[in-house]
C-alpha cells in the first residue's frame, strides 16, 4: 500500500476511537505539524487531535496493528527535533488534554492530564500554598507531558530536582496500546523513571501524579554583577562548595544581558560582563541571612562589581524576566537560534566556558551564553540565518565541538533538552557500543515494532561514528573508561568465564537482602565483598564514587569524616545491594552514575559525575530495584551534601520490598540484557 493510503485505510476506525473530525490530513494541519522549535523538518501523514486521555490507548492499538508510526506531541517547544515525524505516520496531538483533575493538599500530589501548561499548574497551586518544582524557562507554554517527555529542568531544579524527581506516578499507554500504571516505588526495576525523558519513544503519558511542595515562607533574590564570566563561574563553584544550596543559581553573559535588556538602561555597573542570579528560600530567615552573607563574601572574593538584593517583588520579577526572556530576546537578533545544552561537572565550568568562547570565535559566530550554573549546565544560544548555507555549516560544526568539549571535560551532551534527532550523532561520542546496545535493548523491550517516535535518541546507520565522518573528524579523543580496580577486574573476568561456560550466578553483596536460599536453582554465588576500599570523594563537585561491596554504613562514615553526607536514612547492606534491592526508593535521587558488568561480561558506564543528564534512557534508575538480574553493579557515583546530618531520619524497611512479580515488560528487558537468564535466575525462572 502507498504511504498516502495507509491512513485513509484506517480512518473510520481511528475516528470511531478518537471522535468524529479528530483525524486531520489537510495540508494546513500537516504543514503546521511538520516543524517544532528545533531545526529538523518532516511531514506527518495525519494529525490526531485528542479530546480524552481514554482515546489514546485504542488509537495506538489501531496504529500498531496497521504498522504506522506515531509520536505524542504537546507544545512542540522541545529543542532537539523530538516531535518531528521522521518516518511520517501520525502525530498524536494531546494539547487539548489540559485538565487538572485533582489537587490533593494533604498528600501533596496533583493529578493532571499531559496537556496542562506548566505555568497554569503553578497558578492553580498558589492559592493552596503549594508549588510544583520544575520550572523550565518555557513554562508559559510548555506542558507537563512535554516536560515529562524531555525530563525538563529549570532554575529551581538545583535544589528541588528535575522533572523525574518530582513525579510520583504515571499512567502510560505502551506502544502496543496497553495501559500501565508506573511508580518509582513499585517493587522491581524502576520503569517509571525510564519513561521520563524517553521523548515519546517508549510510551505515551496520559495522566501524571506530581509531587507538590509547600511554598517557602521566605525568598531572597540577589543579582551579582561580575567583570568577567570566569569570575562569575568561580563564584558558583565556591558557593556550592561552601555548602550553600540556593533554590536557583543562574548566569548570563553580556551578550544575553544586552539582548534581554533590549535598549533599556542597565541596572548593572558599566564593566559588567556576566551576572549571577542567586535565589535562596526556606522557612528559616536567619539561615537565609547567614547564607547570603557567606555568598556575598565569596562573590566579593571573585571581584564582584555589585551584589544587590531585589528590593521588592517587581524587582525580583524583572531579574527573572531578564533570565527567562533572554532566549526570545536573542531570537530577535537573527532569524534562527541554535540552543546547545551541554553539562560539565560544576568545577569544570570555567574551562567549558573558555572552550565554548574559543569555538564561537573560531567559527565567527554570535552567541549569548546562558547557564543553569549551579547544575553545570551551559546553554550557548548561537544566532544565525538558515538561508546562509555556509553559516549553517559553521553553526553545526560549532555545536558539535561544544558537545565534544563537554564530553572531554567529563560531562554530557544534554542536561534537559533531550537528544531527539539533532544530537543523535553525538551519542556515538558519549557512549561506547555496549552502552548503546543496552539502550537499544530498552527500546526493543518497550516497543518491539519500533513505531513510537522512531529514529529518535539512538544513532541510526547514517550517524557514522565521529572518527569516520569527514565532517566530524578532528582531534577529538574519546575519554577513557574509568579505571576499574583489580578487584572489579577479577569479578569481570570471573563473570566472563561463567558466561562462556553458561554457569548461572547468584549475585551476592553482604547477604543482607536478595536471599535466594534453596531457590537459587544451582546458581553459583558471586561474592562482591571484595569490591571495597575508600570512596573517591570529589569535594569541589560534591560527588563520590564508591565500590559496590562497601557497606553503606562504612561509606557514610567515610563521607562524614570528610565533612559530607548522603541525604539518606541509615541503611544496612552494601552500596550495590541497596541500589539493586531499592529498599529505600529515594536512593534513585542521589545516584548519578553506575558502572556495571552485564551477564555477558561487558563493562558499561552509565551516567557519570554531572547532576543533570538526559542523554539516552535513564538506565541508572532502571537498575535501581533490578535485584542483580539485569547486571552486576561494580561501582556507583552519588551526589553529596556538605556538612553532618544532624538528624539522620529513622527508616523502617517496607515489609514487602521484595514482593516482586516480573511483568511481561520486565521479562522482555531481562531477555534483552541476559538472554540466557544467568544472573539471579530464580527471579525470572518461572
Ligand atoms: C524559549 C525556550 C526556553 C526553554 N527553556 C527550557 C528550560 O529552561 N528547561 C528545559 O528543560 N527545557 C527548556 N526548553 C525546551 C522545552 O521547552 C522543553 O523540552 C519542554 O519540556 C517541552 O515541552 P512541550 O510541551 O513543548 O513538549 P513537546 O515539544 O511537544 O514534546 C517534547 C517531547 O516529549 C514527547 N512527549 C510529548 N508528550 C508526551 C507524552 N504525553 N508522553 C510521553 N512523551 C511525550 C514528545 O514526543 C517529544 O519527544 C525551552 C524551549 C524554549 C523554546
Amino acid at each position: 500500500m502507498f504511504k498516502k493510503d495507509r491512513i485513509r485505510a484506517i480512518l473510520p476506525e481511528l475516528e470511531a476511537a478518537a471522535g468524529r473530525g479528530s483525524v486531520r490530513t489537510d495540508e494546513g494541519e500537516i504543514l503546521m505539524y511538520s516543524y517544532d522549535a528545533g531545526m529538523a523538518r518532516a511531514r506527518p501523514e495525519a494529525v490526531i487531535n485528542f479530546s480524552s486521555p481514554d482515546h489514546v490507548a485504542p488509537v495506538v492499538r489501531i496504529l500498531h496493528k496497521a504498522g504506522i508510526p506515531f509520536l505524542p506531541r504537546l507544545a512542540g517547544t522541545n529543542l532537539s527535533g523530538g516531535t518531528i515525524p521522521l518516518k511520517g505516520g501520525a502525530i498524536l496531538n494531546l494539547s487539548r488534554l489540559k485538565k487538572i483533575r485533582q489537587i490533593d493538599t494533604a498528600a501533596r500530589v496533583a493529578l493532571v492530564e499531559p496537556g496542562v501548561v506548566n505555568m497554569e499548574l503553578q497558578r492553580a497551586l498558589e492559592p493552596f500554598g503549594l508549588f510544583y518544582a520544575p520550572d523550565p524557562a518555557s513554562q508559559k507554554v510548555s506542558t507537563i507531558g512535554g516536560n515529562i517527555g524531555e525530563n525538563a529542568g529549570g532554575p529551581l531544579c538545583l535544589k528541588y530536582g528535575v522533572t523525574v524527581d518530582n513525579v510520583e506516578k504515571l499512567e502510560v499507554v505502551t506502544p502496543e496500546g496497553e495501559v500501565m500504571l508506573l511508580s518509582y516505588r513499585d517493587a522491581g526495576p524502576d520503569l517509571m523513571s525510564v519513561l521520563v525523558g524517553s521523548e515519546g519513544t517508549l510510551g505515551i503519558v496520559t495522566h501524571a501524579w506530581l509531587k507538590l511542595l509547600p511554598l517557602p515562607s521566605h525568598i531572597k533574590t540577589i543579582s551579582a554583577a561580575f567583570p568577567s564570566a570566569d569570575s562569575a563561574m568561580g563564584a558558583v563553584t565556591r558557593i556550592i562548595g561552601a555548602g550553600i544550596l540556593p533554590r536557583a543559581l543562574e548566569a548570563m553573559d553580556k551578550v544575553s544581558l544586552d539582548a534581554a535588556l533590549s535598549g533599556k538602561i542597565s541596572p548593572f555597573p558599566p564593566d559588567t560582563e556576566a551576572v549571577l542570579i542567586l535565589e535562596l528560600d526556606g522557612d528559616d530567615a536567619v539561615k537565609i541571612k547567614t547564607d547570603l552573607e557567606a555568598a556575598h563574601k565569596i562573590c566579593a572574593g571573585q571581584g564582584c562589581l555589585a551584589f544587590k538584593a531585589a528590593a521588592d517583588e517587581a524587582e525580583r520579577a524583572m531579574l527573572w524576566q531578564a533570565r527567562k526572556g533572554a532566549y526570545p530576546a536573542l531570537a530577535r537578533l537573527a532569524p534562527d537560534v541554535l540552543v546547545e545544552d551541554g553539562v560539565v561537572p560544576r568545577p569544570r565550568l570555567p574551562e567549558a566556558l573558555r572552550e565554548t568562547r574559543e569555538i564561537i570565535s573560531k567559527y565567527k559566530l554570535t552567541a549569548g551564553l546562558l547557564f543553569h550554573a549551579g547544575d553545570g549546565n551551559l546553554h550557548p544560544n548561537v544566532v544565525f540565518d538558515r538561508r546562509d548555507i555556509q553559516e549553517v555549516k559553521r553553526v553545526k560544526k560549532a555545536g558539535y565541538e561544544m558537545l565534544k568539549s563537554c564530553i572531554r571535560l567529563g560531562g554530557t551532551i544534554s542536561g534537559e533538552h533531550g537528544i531527539g534527532v539533532e544530537k543523535r550523532v553525538a551519542m556515538n561520542w558519549l557512549y561506547g557500543k555496549g552502552e548503546l546496545a543496552f539502550f537499544h535493548g530498552i527500546k526493543r523491550a518497550f516497543d518491539p515494532a519500533g513505531l513510537a517516535n522512531p529514529d529518535k535518541i539512538l544513532p541510526v546507520a547514517s550517524d557514522r561514528p565521529a572518527a569516520k565522518s569527514g565532517e566530524l573528524a578532528g582531534t577529538f579523543v574519546f575519554p577513557a573508561k574509568s579505571a576499574l580496580g583489580p578487584e572489579a577486574r577479577g569479578i569481570v573476568d570471573e563473570l566472563r568465564l561463567r558466561c562462556a561456560a553458561g554457569t548461572p550466578t547468584a549475585v551476592t553483596g553482604l547477604g543482607t537482602r536478595l536471599k535466594h536460599g534453596g531457590e537459587a536453582h544451582g546458581a553459583r554465588p558471586l561474592d562482591l565483598r571484595s569490591l571495597s576500599g575508600p570512596a573517591e570523594i570529589d569535594a569541589e563537585n560534591l560527588t563520590a564514587r564508591v565500590q559496590a561491596g562497601v557497606p553503606m554504613k562504612e561509606f557514610s562514615a567515610q563521607l562524614a569524616a570528610a565533612g559530607f553526607r548522603l541525604e539518606l536514612p541509615a541503611l544496612a547492606g552494601s552500596v550495590g545491594g541497596l541500589i539493586a534491592s531499592k529498599v529505600c526508593p529515594e536512593i534513585r535521587g542521589l545516584l548519578l552514575g553506575l558502572e556495571i558488568v552485564t551477564a555477558e561480561g561487558e563493562i558499561l558506564e552509565l551516567g557519570g559525575k554531572t547532576v543533570k543528564n538526559v542523554a539516552g534512557y535513564d538506565a541508572v534508575r532502571l537498575l535501581c530495584g533490578s535485584m542483580g538480574a539485569y547486571g552486576v553493579i561494580l561501582a556507583a557515583t552519588f551526589a553529596l551534601a556538605s556538612g553532618r546530618d544532624e538528624a539522620a531520619a529513622k527508616f523502617s524497611e517496607p515489609e514487602a520490598w521484595d514482593a516482586f512479580e516480573p511483568s511481561e515488560l520486565h521479562r522482555r528487558l531481562k531477555r534483552e540484557f541476559d538472554p540466557r537468564n544467568l544472573l539471579n535466575p530464580w527471579l525470572y525462572g518461572k
